[in-house]
């Protein structure tokens, strides 16, 4: 925090970190504390609690946002959520944006929060969800106990990660190591990012520092400076509020962040009643992440119950879809994962769910695989608790029977029922089967909606279509049709009894992925699969998909295989709505001919300040196209649907906000030319 040298001799390195006097964290890259040795929590305090003029600040307000530099401890996060506790006067929610470039392990962080035993109760909730690993880069979301709070952290640089963050920041805690040991972080890039990412004209900003550099960085980034005293012996600190900006609530002049006006996101305030249309897993979690947020949400099925499609299998896999490169579909699905993995195991651990944390063991199927588990392990390092490379020997063991070949473990990941998961979701939420809504049109007080029999429901203050291929059968969204594919997947069932006749009594302790996946028995069947049939939107069940997904398994479990005769076997065919680009479709509806007329010469080369923003169809969202990878990334997407429509902090940096985009196809299609207005 400042630029003191620390005191005592009784020093002691741990987890990469030096401790001063018992507890007191000291870094050694930055020769500079994370926080006063003497009274750390008094100096937040008044530094950046009282700076930025909290508690008043974000009385009767509905949410309330706090961004910082520097996550460091989380200090500064736990005095800000005790402060806001205790006032009775309080937003309904609080939520706080950090950046962490060099995040602490859970035993430091657990070790610094000790010096303050009047934060046990919030930091215990904090603790309790830090990674016990390795951290990778991105966002990643951690909430209070109620949900009242929620964390949004992003890993990386303070300036590449701002820059790339969609922010609704009402006030700033500016920390960081001093200046003066750190100065990569306090530059004109980084002020610029936070005016760009403030929520409006008259943001505040608090900092210990009172640095020339500080100074004018912010003033010219359009913050107006006021110095006042320091905290005890110190001379200055400054506040700072953003000054009016020609184009409020907006940043156009590319100074800050990069946006493109293609996929700036509409303005949203106060949307409480809203529709989701579809019962599956998409619609279900979107159901449930606005119902967290005080909304009052409808869903409607078309079938005669929820999970009647793709998400009514009994088991789904839930592994990771980590990439060699950190390029934008691995990143997406990192944080798909890490976001389900959490909600997963916190509500399987309540027994609200069926869940098994066995771990997944991602098998070696050809050089190409080889390649990129190597790829993979060089990436993250072999990190035991996200992921460990095994050789044939170490694979069998894990896995519970005799394998031809290596692979990746992912301890922390399993499988889920995902039934289960999805009327989990729906909980508290007005459901409507053989509801098929086949229209969404304007009234007077919002949006209706119609069903194929004529009935009308609504109004409502947003719609959510999480239809799968169907979320193109509106008049909003029919040119998106062509751009969401069904694929037919078969999986097929066998008895735990044929198992132990083949292999004696050995379970199968995880579950195996290769060129298909094979599960440990639930309620006595195990379950293996999948066909991929482009194209085929047929669900009848097949003897030769069973005989494919037999053949499959030989070739990892010949002796099992052998006996599996495909014309005795049972399963379940179900549909999954895939995109061109193997991304999902999460955002607002597009107004496909106003993009054709807006962005017609978008292959021109012009800059992209020089056109006018996105229009879209108003208040109506799009959430489909997550292929089979609906499990871990589902969720993730919700999130991203209900923190726009609430006007909350986004889980995720805006390079993949857009890459989610529902216009990235027009977009796409103009710049290529395969689209003419
Ligand atoms: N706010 C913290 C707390 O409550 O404990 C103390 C912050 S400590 C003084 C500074 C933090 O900034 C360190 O954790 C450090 O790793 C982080 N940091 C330094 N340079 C950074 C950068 N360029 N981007 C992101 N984080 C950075």
């Amino acid at each position: 925090m400042s630029a003191d040298e620390p005191s005592g001799d009784n020093a002691e390195i741990a987890d990469g970190i030096i401790w001063r006097d018992g507890n007191v964290p000291y870094s050694r890259q930055f020769g500079d504390i994370y926080y006063n040795p003497k009274n750390g929590l008094a100096e937040t305090q008044y530094v950046f609690v009282a700076g930025n003029n909290l508690p008043e600040a974000w009385q009767n307000r509905e949410n309330f946002t706090i961004g910082e530099t520097g996550f460091g401890t989380g200090l500064n996060f736990l005095a800000a959520w005790d402060c806001w506790q205790k006032d009775p006067a309080r937003s309904r929610r609080l939520h706080f944006v950090s950046v962490e470039k060099f995040p602490l392990t859970r035993d430091a962080m657990a070790r610094a929060h000790q010096n303050w035993p009047e934060l046990a109760d919030i930091s215990r909730q904090l603790v309790a969800q830090w990674p016990t690993g390795t951290m990778l880069p991105g966002v990643h979301r951690f909430g209070s106990d109620d949900g009242s709070v929620t964390l949004t952290l992003l890993i990386g640089d303070a300036i590449d990660c701002y820059r790339d963050y969609h922010g609704t920041i009402d006030c700033w805690f500016l920390d960081g190591f001093a200046p003066s040991r750190n100065p990569d972080m306090w530059r004109p890039e980084l002020f610029n990012a936070l005016a760009a990412a403030s929520s409006h004209d008259g943001a505040t900003l608090a900092t210990f520092s009172a640095a020339r550099i500080v100074r004018d960085g912010l003033e010219q980034a359009g913050f107006e400076i006021n110095k006042r005293k320091g905290y005890a012996y110190k001379r200055d600190m400054i506040t700072a509020r953003l000054a009016p900006r020609d184009t409020p609530d907006q940043d156009t002049s590319g100074k800050g962040i990069d946006q493109n006006p293609w996929f700036v996101l509409p303005k949203t305030t106060g949307k409480k009643q809203i529709a989701v249309i579809g019962g599956g897993m998409a619609g279900a979690a979107c159901a449930h992440a606005l119902h967290n947020r005080g909304c009052a949400v409808t869903l409607f099925e078309k079938s005669d119950h929820l999970a009647d499609a793709a998400s009514g299998n009994p088991i789904g896999m839930l592994e990771p879809y980590l990439t060699v490169d950190d390029a934008i579909t691995g990143r997406f699905y990192e944080a798909g994962f890490r976001y389900s993995q959490r909600l997963v195991r916190t509500l399987a651990e309540a027994a609200h769910i069926e869940a098994g944390f066995c771990g997944v063991l991602d098998l070696i199927s050809g050089p190409r695989d080889e390649e990129r588990q190597a790829g993979l392990i060089n990436r993250l390092g072999q990190s035991p608790d996200l992921v460990r490379l095994l050789d044939r020997e170490e694979s069998s063991t894990i896995f519970g029977l005799p394998l031809p070949h290596g692979g990746l473990f992912y301890p922390d990941a399993g499988w889920v029922n995902p039934p289960s998961l999805v009327s989990y979701l729906a909980r508290g939420i007005e459901c409507h089967t053989r509801a098929n809504i086949v229209g969404i049109f304007d009234d007077g007080d919002g949006k209706v909606v119609k069903s194929a029999d004529d009935r009308e429901f609504g109004p409502f203050d947003a719609i959510i279509i999480a239809g799968a291929t169907e979320t193109g059968a509106f008049y909003q969204t029919d040119w998106l049709a062509d751009y969401l594919r069904p694929v037919r997947g078969q999986i097929s069932y066998f008895d735990e009894g044929v198992l132990r006749d083949c292999y004696g009594d050995h379970p199968i302790r995880c579950v195996l992925s290769h060129k298909g996946y094979l599960t440990p028995a639930r309620n006595g069947i195990h379950v293996f699969g999948a066909t991929f049939g482009r194209d085929d939107s047929q669900t009848d069940l097949r003897e030769d998909d069973h005989a494919f997904n037999v053949r499959q398994l030989g070739k990892v479990l010949p002796k099992l295989a052998d006996v599996l005769d495909p014309a005795a076997l049972s399963g379940r065919a179900a549909l999954r709505t895939t995109t061109p680009d193997h991304l999902p479709v999460v955002g607002p509806a597009p107004d496909y001919g106003a993009y054709l007329l807006a962005y017609a010469d978008i292959d021109k080369g012009k800059k992209a300040a020089r056109y006018v923003d996105a229009t879209y169809h108003k208040d109506v969202y799009i959430c489909t196209g997550f292929g089979a990878r609906g499990l871990i990334a589902a969720p993730l997407a919700a999130e991203i649907i209900a923190s726009e429509i609430c006007n909350m902090p986004l889980p995720l940096e805006k390079s993949l906000m857009d890459a989610l985009h529902p216009a990235r196809f027009i977009v796409r299609g103009l710049k290529r030319r395969q689209i003419t207005a």
